[in-house]
């Protein structure tokens, strides 16, 4: 484990953060990029022929997505992987639930579900993942006063990329979330843990066992879902920590949270272009983007170029940290997890997702979970509360009563509304928790 080569790494990326200008940002998102498209059309047959003949302007070379990235795997990676073989690998490692080992002994296979039942398989060269637990450091907004860190990552994927490692003022502990809360619990007290850093629907589970953690946790770090700002209130108060942000997808590292607690883009491993619906650049906070178009910089394997994503964001003001990254204000969920309804006037609204949520987070603190499952008009809310029927039943009488107001707030009449109370388990594949179902389209999660 190259502990020099990862404080190395440390130190890079906190300069970036900190130190370079808007103008030095671009600049070398400008060069990293033309590297990249230059690297790609070399060494990768799919995008030498998707840039055949195509400007030399960035901005107008083709877009592509997670269908297209899929369709052509096999040409597209510069490892000459072949998808069914690494599919077949993946989906096997997921069967026998055992997320260790390599393709080809060199390279982490990430496999992510798709709400279109198309799954996305996603490389990482060895070396590569074994740096990353210091790009999770440098940009985690956890500080150095905090030392020693002793931190207990819950990972939805595990791998062997991702070894324990002890050090004199770190310790890194890898589970799965698939893993028991008690044993979970064990392992907190065991390495006297304080730093926890997970799913906020694991930090969900977690939560109403406060108690039985014996070491206070400094700091908790959400990654992986959206976390939303009450549940980020929520384990605030419950874990009495500080709750900061990673912005992980399966595609890049493409945020984390400053000194000061802004989520920030990670302007020098990812380069995000947001757009309205007319295609214009949106740079101003407040509006939420319509597209947003990624390109990895940093992961040659596989390379990801102009890649949109499902994802909706609103970018914020500038951050008094005196970073030049863009700050995101909030990430409003994703584009399928909008919720459309007909209104009054028989036209399409939609609903956010992280608004939907906040009407139901905020009405009672005892939901512990829910899922919400729409067909048109009618809603179908699944609720896990641990409390008795007295409770359920208050909770239910008051969303019966919210839920259609908040909705008529927006021109939405007529809704159907049932709530149902019952357990909700995490999935127990690496797919991710899923809190908005439409059924009547192609869900498969
Ligand atoms: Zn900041």
């Amino acid at each position: 484990m190259g502990i020099l080569r990862g404080i190395a790494d440390y130190m890079t990326l906190q300069r970036h953060l900190y130190k370079y200008s808007r103008e030095k940002i671009e600049a070398y998102q400008q060069r990293e990029l033309r590297n990249l498209v230059d690297f790609a059309a070399e060494r990768s047959p799919f995008y030498r022929d998707l840039y055949h003949g195509a400007s030399e302007d960035f901005s107008s070379l083709p877009v592509i997505n997670k269908e297209v990235m899929m369709e052509n795997f096999s040409t597209l990676n510069t490892c000459c992987l072949d998808r069914d073989e690494v599919m077949a690998f993946a989906l096997q490692k997921e069967k026998d639930k055992d997320y260790t080992g390599y393709f080809n002994d060199e390279y982490v296979v990430g496999l992510s579900s798709g709400t279109s039942g198309n799954k996305g398989l996603y490389i990482t060269p060895k070396e590569m993942t074994r740096r990353l637990p210091f790009v999770f450091l440098a940009r985690s907004g956890i500080s150095l006063k905090n030392l020693p860190f002793r931190i207990l990552f819950l990972l939805r994927v595990f791998s062997q990329g991702f070894a324990d490692i002890r050090a004199p003022f770190l310790l890194l502990k890898y589970m799965s979330t698939m893993t028991e809360v008690d044993e979970i619990i064990d392992a907190l007290n065991a390495g006297r843990i304080n730093i926890l850093m997970a799913p906020p629907s694991m930090l969900r589970i977690l939560l109403p066992k406060r108690d039985q953690i014996r070491t206070p946790i400094d700091t908790v770090v959400s990654y992986a879902e959206v976390l939303t700002a009450e549940d980020k209130e929520r384990f605030r108060i419950g874990f009495g920590a500080k709750v900061i942000e990673i912005y992980q997808a399966s595609e890049g590292q493409l945020g984390s949270t400053c000194r000061h607690g802004s989520l920030h883009i990670n302007e020098d491993l990812v380069y995000v272009e947001l757009y309205d619906a007319n295609g214009a650049l949106v740079t101003e906070p407040g509006t939420p983007a319509a597209r947003m178009i990624v390109t990895n910089l940093v992961n040659r394997a596989q390379p990801l170029i102009r890649y949109e994503m499902n994802d909706l964001i609103v970018l914020g003001e500038p951050c008094p940290c005196g970073s030049a990254f863009r700050v995101i204000d909030r990430i409003i969920g994703r584009h399928d997890d909008v919720l459309y309804f007909t209104n009054k006037e028989g036209k399409l609204q939609h609903v956010f997702p992280d608004l939907f949520s906040r009407f139901l987070i905020t009405e009672s603190d005892r939901i512990r979970e829910f899922q919400v499952i729409q067909a048109g008009q009618a809603l179908r809310i699944l609720i896990d509360c641990p409390d008795g029927p007295e409770e359920q039943k208050k909770i239910r009488e008051a969303l019966m009563k919210r839920i259609p107001e908040e909705l008529r707030q927006f021109g939405i009449e007529q809704i159907k509304l049932v709530i149902e109370f019952q357990e909700l388990k995490l999935p127990t594949d690496k797919s991710k928790y899923k809190r908005f179902l439409t059924t009547g389209s192609s869900v498969t999660s």
